[in-house]
Order: structure tokens, then C-alpha cells, then sequence
């Protein structure tokens, strides 16, 4: 594939990706580009496919068609090993994402002692200072579930950048915390945003998808329905299909 597209370095490219459980078309020949430092929301109602399209790109779901590169590499090429694509891209899910009898800094470092095969001493300091970054570096001994939810979502959040991913995946991070976690949350998020890192995250939080991403993706059924700059997608909706799902949230 090129390298650029409209000058800008693409990191992701999905080329028609369909994806089928059984007789349900749950992908329905997905392309975009995502070039980096760009912040894509993927918007749409339940079941439309934005988890799906997210595990696919961190091949946790195989494609049944299409491709999928992350800059050069074809990770759907069948010979490519997923381990050494997961090293390239940072995750975090709706929820459970700290291993639960791990500490929070083993949480946080183990990425890097897997990928960069770093020991736990040689880790810790790196560790430290990103827990540092979002208060919480004297928590560094305790487990997640001493955490509050907001806590251990922005601990998944830095320990999914610990080894410095070219591509982070958000789906619905915010989905599962109590309202008033949520904040604490969106906030790192826009940071690590305005700090440049390259971002597909899957939302309901339709103000944060306007003020901090640089796209929207509007998903529907499988389908790309419509795509484009926030304030067009949220506010000016081409399609009926998005104006009916943006209804429902004013
Ligand atoms: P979203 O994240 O937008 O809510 P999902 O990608 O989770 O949507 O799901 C899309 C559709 O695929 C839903 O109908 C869901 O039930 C179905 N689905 C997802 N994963 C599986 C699976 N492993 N087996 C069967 N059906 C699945
Ligand atoms: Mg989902």
C-alpha cells in the first residue's frame, strides 16, 4: 500500500472488511483510512459492529474478506503472527481490563517486559512515572480492585500506551463507570489526543466525540453509513440513517 494519502502517513487502512458469525453479516465491507495522530469516533447503535471492527484490527477476529494493514504490513496476511501485531497497537475494552491478581504497576508494566522483554526492576521506574501522569503512582502496590472504576480505567489506559503503540483502541472505556468517573476518564483520553496519539475509539459520548476527535464514523448495520468532520456528522447529518440514530440523544 502507499504510505501516504493526501500526504498524510496513513497508519491503518481497512480495505472492504466483511465479517459474518454464522448467517448474521455483522461486517459489511468496512474501508477507511486512519492517518496518524488522527482521533476517529466510531459512533452507531448496539450490535452495528463497532466492537467487532475493533477486534478485527487487533486480529482477536479473524476476517472472513478484505484487508487490513497497519502501515506497511498486511496484518491479515495469514502468515503474519498476531502477537507481533498486538505489540503495535494498545487496547483497552469496556471493562476488566486490569488483571485482577496482578498489582496495579505489574498491570501497568507488563506489556513492556513481554514485548521489550524488560525486567519487573528495569520496568517499574517507567511504570512509576506513568501512574505519575494520572495521580495514581501510590497505588503502584495495590490490585485493581482497590482502584474505583475511573482509576483502573485510566491505569488500562497507560498501561495500553506503556510500550508506546503506533494505534490505540478505545471501545466504549467509558460505558461501564459510574457518571461521575466518566470525566476523569475522557479527560486522559484528550490528552493522550492533543499529544498526538493515533486513535479509533468506539462512543456514546457524542459532546467528547465532537470536541476532541478529528473524525466521526458513523456505523449502521455493518456499513459505513456516513463519515466526516464532527460538527458535520453530529450536527448537519447527511443521512437519514444517522439522523435517526443522533436523535435519540437530544
Ligand atoms: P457493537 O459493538 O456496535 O454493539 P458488536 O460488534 O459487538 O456491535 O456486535 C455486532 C453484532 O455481532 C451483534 O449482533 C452481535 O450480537 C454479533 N456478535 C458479536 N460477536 C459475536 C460472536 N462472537 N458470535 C456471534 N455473534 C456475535
Ligand atoms: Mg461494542
Amino acid at each position: 500500500m502507499s504510505a501516504t494519502a493526501g500526504g498524510r502517513e496513513v497508519v491503518l487502512r481497512l480495505e472492504d472488511v466483511r465479517k459474518s458469525f454464522k448467517d448474521l453479516d455483522v461486517l459489511r465491507g468496512i474501508s477507511m483510512d486512519v492517518a496518524r495522530h488522527e482521533v476517529v469516533a466510531l459512533i452507531g447503535p448496539s450490535g452495528s459492529g463497532k466492537s467487532t471492527l475493533l477486534r478485527t484490527i487487533n486480529l482477536l477476529e479473524p476476517v472472513d474478506d478484505g484487508r487490513i494493514w497497519l502501515r506497511d504490513l498486511e496484518i491479515t496476511d495469514p502468515r503474519v503472527k498476531p502477537d507481533a501485531v498486538r505489540a503495535r497497537i494498545g487496547v483497552v475494552f469496556q471493562q476488566f481490563n486490569l488483571f485482577p491478581h496482578l498489582s496495579v504497576i505489574d498491570n501497568v508494566t507488563l506489556a513492556s517486559r513481554h514485548v521489550w522483554g524488560k525486567s519487573r526492576t528495569e520496568s517499574r521506574g517507567r511504570g512509576i512515572e506513568l501512574l505519575a501522569r494520572i495521580g495514581l503512582a501510590e497505588k503502584a502496590d495495590d490490585f485493581p480492585d482497590r482502584l474505583s472504576g475511573g482509576q483502573q480505567q485510566r491505569a488500562a489506559i497507560v498501561r495500553a500506551i506503556a510500550t508506546d503503540p503506533e494505534l490505540l483502541l478505545l471501545d466504549e472505556i467509558t460505558s461501564a463507570l459510574d457518571p461521575e468517573l466518566v470525566g476523569e476518564v475522557l479527560e486522559l483520553v484528550a490528552e493522550l489526543a492533543s499529544a498526538g496519539t493515533t486513535i479509533v475509539m468506539a462512543t456514546h459520548e457524542m459532546a467528547f466525540a465532537r470536541d476532541v476527535a478529528s473524525r466521526v464514523v458513523f456505523l449502521d448495520g455493518g456499513v459505513l453509513v456516513e463519515q466526516g468532520e464532527p460538527s458535520q456528522v453530529l450536527e448537519h447529518p447527511r443521512e437519514p440513517r444517522t439522523q435517526a440514530f443522533l436523535s435519540r440523544f437530544t
